[in-house]
């Protein structure tokens, strides 16, 4: 009798070659041991050890490949980078021990004093702080552009141009960015275009095969989905790959065995989550467009968005956020979150639980009045992270204090 697969206990990468999505995010990566287990192993271990001095020596040596230390070798870890590279089509990921350890990784293994970056406005908060505040202390100059202005993109390039980064669809307005445009300006300009891919994942965007050099992710958000770990991961050539994980081997922001294997099961359901959350945003969109009390609803998937014929071209989803002003002021936006009682109230987004939040009081809430006029952050705008409960239970858990708001409450 012949056994099937002989020589390979896993998966050969060749035979992943041209398949979909949803089989990678099911088979991608898997290490599998001698013990045949047919779930993704966990290797709770700090150390390896070695069959004798002269393995040691040459391991350490990098004459020999193999596990020696996990702050930069661990088989859950490895299995996880694996399969997100899969997905992504990037030659080589490194997991992080959050979405902001996989963007400063990047940056401090990328760029030098003296380098500039242009920066979309609308980014993540955190990732504000990050580059106005502690890498300009290193001599890496930030400007902030418009997202979807190719002019004031253009305008920003400088000599010292080293990198673009971006995220796109936006948080909250879900403004799309043109990355095949983007990456063209980068290649002129001799800088590296890097995408935070959070809102979308590479289920419904993959930016490396729109000419993104680098993706990054908070591994936190859909890859989970869940709400369960903090992680991050950056994707992209084995060369700038390389660097990256130099950084990570030095610096130690080092993704647990435990969280790996969480983000692993994680990405199992990543594309029937995403259809799920795909679905009821889009849903929950156009009933909120029919209500009174609001007065804009902001969603890529809504045929009047701005960049929605981009959207549908550069991506295979709109994604799970939406946000819309309510008729009013502040008042108005928090006696809608205070009426709910099912949906959660987070700033966490990505989870199979609805969330929904006041991003001028909490996610945008450090940036001065100027900046939040200018990114459209009002006090009547609220932001829901649409999870995978029944849309018409969601509907109801809104429709309550929407009713209020058009009664003039
Ligand atoms: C949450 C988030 C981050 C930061 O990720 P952490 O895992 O919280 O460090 C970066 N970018 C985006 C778009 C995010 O939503």
């Amino acid at each position: 009798m012949t056994h099937r697969r002989e020589e390979h206990l896993w998966i050969p990468e060749s035979d992943l070659d041209g398949m979909s999505i949803d089989t990678l995010a099911v088979r991608a990566g898997q290490i599998r041991t001698g013990q045949l287990e047919h779930s993704d192993p966990i290797f709770p271990t700090s150390s390896f050890v070695y069959g004798s001095a002269a393995q040691a020596a040459a391991r350490f040596g990098g004459d020999e490949p193999g596990n020696i230390y996990s702050r930069f070798t661990n088989p859950t870890v490895q299995a996880f980078e694996g399969r997100i590279a899969a997905m992504e089509g990037g030659e080589r990921a490194v997991a992080t021990a959050s979405g902001m350890a996989a963007i400063l990784s990047t940056c401090i293994a990328l760029l030098k004093a003296g380098d500039h970056v242009v920066c979309s406005r609308g980014v993540f908060g955190t990732t504000n702080v990050l580059f106005q505040k502690y890498l300009a202390r290193f001599g890496v100059e930030t400007s902030f552009v418009s997202l979807t202005d190719m002019e004031e993109w253009r305008g920003a390039i400088r000599d010292n141009t080293r990198m673009l980064f971006l995220e796109t669809p936006s948080n909250p307005l879900c403004e799309v960015a043109d990355l095949a445009a983007l990456s063209d300006l980068a290649r002129a300009a001799d800088a590296l275009l890097v995408v935070d891919n959070c809102f979308c994942t590479p289920v419904l965007q993959r930016p490396l095969s729109q000419g993104a050099d680098v993706v990054i992710h908070s591994a936190t958000k859909y890859l989970d989905g869940q709400g369960r770990c903090v992680g991050g991961v950056a994707v992209g050539s084995a060369k700038l790959m390389e660097e990256v994980y130099g950084f990570l081997r030095s610096a130690g922001p080092t993704m647990s065995p435990f969280n790996a294997w969480v983000f692993l099961k994680g990405l199992e359901t990543l594309p029937i989550r995403m259809r799920a959350h795909c679905d009821n945003a889009l849903e929950l969109a156009q009933w909120l467009e029919q209500q009174d009390a609001v007065e804009e609803v902001f969603y890529a998937g809504l045929s009047h968005h701005p960049q929605h014929e981009l959207a549908a071209r550069q991506q295979d989803g709109f994604g799970g956020v939406l946000s819309f002003r309510v008729r009013g002021g502040r008042e108005q936006a928090w006696s809608l979150i205070d009426a709910t009682r099912m949906i959660s109230i987070t700033a966490n987004l990505g989870d199979v639980k609805t969330t929904i939040t006041h991003p001028a009081t909490t996610t945008h809430g450090r940036l001065s009045d100027d900046d939040k006029a200018r990114a459209g952050i009002t006090e009547n705008l609220v932001r829901l992270s649409v999870g995978i409960e029944s849309v018409e239970d969601l509907k109801q858990d809104l429709a309550r204090g929407l009713a209020a708001l058009a009664a003039g409450a």
